[in-house]
């Protein structure tokens, strides 16, 4: 996967993997979570949280599951019954978050990026609140802006699908998009937990 470490970040780096009305972070990082699942990114494990066991299970190469599996068996103590919540793929992704969280930042910079967040992008609210904390003046009043118009939006959405028939065929997106806003992409890590992922 391609990263952005570069001290200079561009739209144009990132718009390939933007998604329309998604959160901007979210999509970045459900990339990364995907390498980890289903290719050889993470080759060790010992703990996994309940959401990525099953992620490997139903999705990563038969092999390579077994093999992580077998490392999970071998890790666990048998009669252990409040495991930790610690999952080795949980705390890449934070790893990740993080520098994604920077790249953020520095494309503000970036007016092609701005006009596209606003007229086209999203935040969820956990990342916006990670986010916000490191931002001030005009930078803030657009994320703040921007999570206005994305509930409006939502909102909207939400009423139309209730009253306008035929509506229904767009729920699933819709109610993906609302619970990507309100709780964040599956399995993220989540900001402001501590360092822990509660995503099972
Ligand atoms: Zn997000
Ligand atoms: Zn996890």
């Amino acid at each position: 996967m391609q990263r952005f470490k570069s001290k200079e970040i561009g739209y144009r780096d990132v718009a390939p993997i933007l998604e329309r009305e998604a959160c901007v972070l979210c999509s970045l990082l459900k990339r990364f979570q995907s390498s980890c699942v289903l290719s050889g990114k993470i080759v060790r494990v010992d703990r996994l949280c309940s959401f990525h066991i099953w992620a490997v299970a139903g999705g990563a190469e038969s092999d390579r599951a077994a093999r992580l599996f077998t490392q999970l068996l071998d890790a666990r103590e048998l009669g252990e019954e409040n495991e930790s919540e610690r999952c080795d793929i949980c705390e890449r992704i934070m790893q990740e978050e993080s520098l994604r969280c920077q790249d953020f930042v520095q494309l503000l910079e970036d007016d092609e990026f701005r006009n596209w967040l606003v007229g086209q992008g999203a935040l969820c609210l956990p990342h916006a609140a990670r986010l916000l904390p490191r931002l001030s003046g005009p930078d803030r009043q657009l994320v703040l802006a921007l999570l206005r118009k994305t509930r409006e939006r939502l909102r909207d959405a939400l009423g139309a699908m209730l009253t306008e028939a035929g509506a229904g065929q767009r729920a699933p997106v819709l109610l993906s998009r609302v619970a990507e806003f309100l709780k964040g992409r599956r399995g993220l890590g989540r900001p402001g937990s501590g360092g822990r992922n509660q995503s099972s």
